[in-house]
């Protein structure tokens, strides 16, 4: 089959990722009509198509190069160790791969898991887990649902994918140890790609950047007397100086600036202190360093 000139990308057709991911397409300024029900979409203003299908398939239609990029979780990536390049981390569908057993077990330790049963959908990196330990896991490959195995007496614990925990609390089971953190990342082939593509790509990387930033940055506005503008110029720690703006009344000014969001809080009372009135925090949609 001839290599195709537009630029595939696979994501998820339907699950946790989906809505982010498109999300972050967007964002970047990609155009598509409707993704309702279809399995491959075109972009309407780049030479890029969307395919639309299960995550567990991603990263292997990546490395055989049927897509050329892909959003997928690095759990999956992991589980399937396919031979991709992870562009970028993505920081949105965060989790970790945690061994928990049911509180009632009264096991306290991954040791006393040693020739136990271990439901999970990722026996590739449980396996992996347990044999660097030395102990031989009894693995018991399910695809969903593995939270209740334990209570079904088909496994003894589980190696799952845990965000808040609330789906283990539920189930009556308490994490033993996280084997790995994961979120999603954008992933590209290791198939030769067109000097094209690679263009392509590239730019997007640029405004995944200014995304990603944008994100981690707020836009502030305050007031201040023309007085206090050179103590809160000391405070603010602005990417560039900030800009400074006339108010109708001659002995005020206004002065915005943008911040990284960890900083806002700890900013916040320090710029109060120097005299700042009617601080402001906008969010940014993008912006490029
Ligand atoms: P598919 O039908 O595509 O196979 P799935 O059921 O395997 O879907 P989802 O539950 O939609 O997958 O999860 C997709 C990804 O979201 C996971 O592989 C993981 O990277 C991430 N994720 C984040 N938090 C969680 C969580 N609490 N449980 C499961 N996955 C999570
Ligand atoms: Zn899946």
């Amino acid at each position: 089959m001839e290599p195709s000139k537009t630029l595939r990308i696979a994501i998820q057709k339907s699950g946790r990722l989906t809505d982010k991911t498109i999300n972050l397409l967007e964002n970047i300024g990609l155009k598509f009509d409707g993704y309702k029900n279809r399995l491959l979409i075109k972009s309407m203003n780049f030479d890029v198509e969307l395919l639309l299908i299960r995550d567990d398939d991603i990263p292997e239609y990546v490395q055989d190069g049927i897509c050329d990029l892909g959003v997928v979780g690095a759990n999956v990536t992991k589980e399937t160790s396919a031979e991709v390049t992870v562009l970028r981390d993505l920081d949105f569908g965060h989790c970790r791969l945690s061994i928990a057993v049911p509180k009632s077990s009264g096991i306290t330790s991954v040791n006393q898991l040693d020739k136990k049963r271990i439901a999970t959908s990722y026996p590739a990196l449980t396996q992996e887990y347990f044999r660097k330990l030395g102990l031989e896991a009894k693995i018991v490959k399910i695809s969903g649902a593995v939270e209740i195995t334990p209570r079904l007496d088909v496994a003894d614990a589980i190696c799952d994918l845990v965000s808040t925990g609330g789906t283990l609390k539920t189930n009556g089971l308490v994490e033993l140890e996280t084997i790995l953190k994961s979120q999603s990342q954008l992933i590209q082939t290791k198939k030769p790609i067109s000097a094209e593509k690679t263009e392509l790509i590239n730019k997007f990387l640029v405004r995944i950047e200014g995304q990603q930033l944008a994100e981690n940055s707020r836009y502030i506005m305050m007031n201040a007397s023309k007085s206090a503008l050179e103590e809160i110029t000391k405070i603010i720690p602005s990417l560039n100086s900030p800009t400074v703006l006339p108010l109708a009344d001659a002995n005020m000014i206004a002065i915005h600036t943008v911040i990284p969001i960890a900083k806002f809080w700890e900013v916040m009372e320090e710029l109060k202190n120097a005299g700042a009135t009617g601080i402001v925090m906008l969010p940014i949609q993008n912006m490029i360093n």
